[in-house]
């Protein structure tokens, strides 16, 4: 496993950066503070995309919009609801009388909707007027179904399956 040190060594020479003794202690400090294959991955990333050496702001901000948002929650990839995949929101198209369709989204039935703010509406899981639709695109988790077959009620271009 890489340390912290050498990733960071890696980092300045990316740039070409000469290292100075008192920044890097600075970023050190932190960086032995995060969840170490995050941090690698985030610096990772700003090699790859930035064109300037990142500020200890920067990097910490690449790194935290990297964590996973529910970090307390494990989460179980053969066991992701397929409704709302865990956000506890499942979209719905619904017909507004102003703008036609939209996709508005309504608390799951699962226990991952308990997270949600009130003033989501319980969705009965499953629009039944899109259903057929959804199970042919059975390759998909029910949210992306949903926003397939809004594209396709826009374009009039059904998606290959
Ligand atoms: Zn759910």
């Amino acid at each position: 496993m890489l340390t912290v040190e050498t990733k960071l060594a890696e980092l300045w020479d990316s740039y070409g950066k000469v290292q100075n003794e008192r920044q890097m202690k600075l970023y050190a400090r932190w960086a032995r503070s995060c969840e170490h294959y995050i941090l690698m991955r985030a610096i990772d990333q700003i090699i790859d995309t930035s064109y300037k050496f990142p500020t200890l702001a920067e990097l910490k901000s690449t790194y935290n919009g990297m964590r996973p948002k529910r970090d307390s929650i494990v989460i179980d990839p053969e066991n992701v609801c397929y409704w709302c995949q865990d956000t506890g929101a499942v979209p719905a198209i619904d017909t507004d009388p102003v703008h036609g369709d939209i996709v508005r989204m309504y608390g799951c039935k699962c226990s991952s909707a308990m997270s949600l703010s009130k003033f989501h509406l319980m969705h009965p899981n499953g629009q039944e007027k899109y259903m057929g639709r959804v199970k042919e695109l059975k390759g998909f988790a029910y949210p992306q179904a949903i926003q397939i077959i809004f594209r396709e009620l826009h374009t009039n271009e059904r998606v290959d399956v």
